[in-house]
């Protein structure tokens, strides 16, 4: 099996002012760059008005920068969208697409979705393709279903594993308070990498992240989970020691 790095990502979402991401950004870039050599590699994804001084606040430390969405064009007149170019600008090398949120809130297609990762690669972004079932599908036993479909409709023709990064989020885990069970996740994360496999000659080296209420009580026993190359975090991703014992957790 390929040797596959975890990658512990923070999904700030829509929290936070300028001071707070700030004193979140330096507390993490100080903690990374004082404990030497880690077994992960650490991502924050702060709302796009502080991608720039959460850049600063990282520089230098290990710490990635990330954006939680792209639009799929360059420029041009699209009110209120920020491009993959302009991510690149701002010192990231990660971007989310995909997120159910981002589904949920704004009709995004696994089409939609597609063109935004294409167009991320082209900017040298690597994209963190987020696939999940919701509650009832999982109910009616439809989840592969749904997650093999958001796979192939999502990701595109010329992605690799230096290129993507997949995440598992069921939806009715994200701020919930509910998690799968690390059987759940074994079994969706090894459906994962068969699907990716089908299509993509590197995909035993593709890390593929669980997300959904992680936290420093479980994230132990999920990061030791079988195909699970690291996290998404959201919540618990605002509170440093949280976060940093989430990190800590890998293995
Ligand atoms: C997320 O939004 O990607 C997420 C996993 O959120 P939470 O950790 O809060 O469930």
């Amino acid at each position: 099996m390929a040797a596959r790095r975890k990658l512990i990502a923070g999904n700030w979402k829509m929290n936070g002012l300028k001071a707070d991401g700030l004193a979140l950004a330096s507390d993490l870039a100080g903690r990374v760059k004082g404990a030497g050599a880690v077994p992960f590699d650490m991502l924050v994804c702060p709302p796009f008005p502080l991608l720039f001084p959460v850049g600063d606040a990282v520089k230098g430390s290990g710490v990635a920068l990330g954006a939680q969405d792209c639009h799929a064009k360059q420029k041009g007149a699209h009110t209120g969208d920020v491009s993959p170019v302009m991510l690149k600008d701002a010192g990231c090398a990660y971007v989310i697409l995909g997120h159910s949120e981002r589904r949920a809130d704004h009709g995004e297609s696994d089409a939609v979705v597609n063109a935004k990762t294409v167009a991320a690669h082209k900017e040298g972004l690597i994209a963190i393709v987020c696939v999940g079932e919701t509650e009832a599908q999982r109910d009616a036993g439809t989840q592969t279903d749904v997650v093999g479909s958001q796979l192939a409709g999502s990701l595109p023709e010329g992605t690799t594993a230096e290129n993507t990064v997949v995440a598992y989020e069921p939806v009715w885990a994200i701020g919930t308070g509910k998690t799968a069970t690390p059987d759940d996740v074994a079994a969706m994360h090894a459906f994962i990498r068969g699907e990716l496999a089908k299509r993509f000659p590197d995909a035993d080296k593709m890390r593929v992240l669980y997300g959904g209420s992680v936290k420093p009580s479980n994230a132990a026993e999920l990061m030791a989970t079988e195909n699970v190359d690291g996290a998404l975090v959201g919540g618990a991703s605002l509170v440093a020691d949280d976060f940093w014992a989430i990190a800590t957790s890998c293995r």
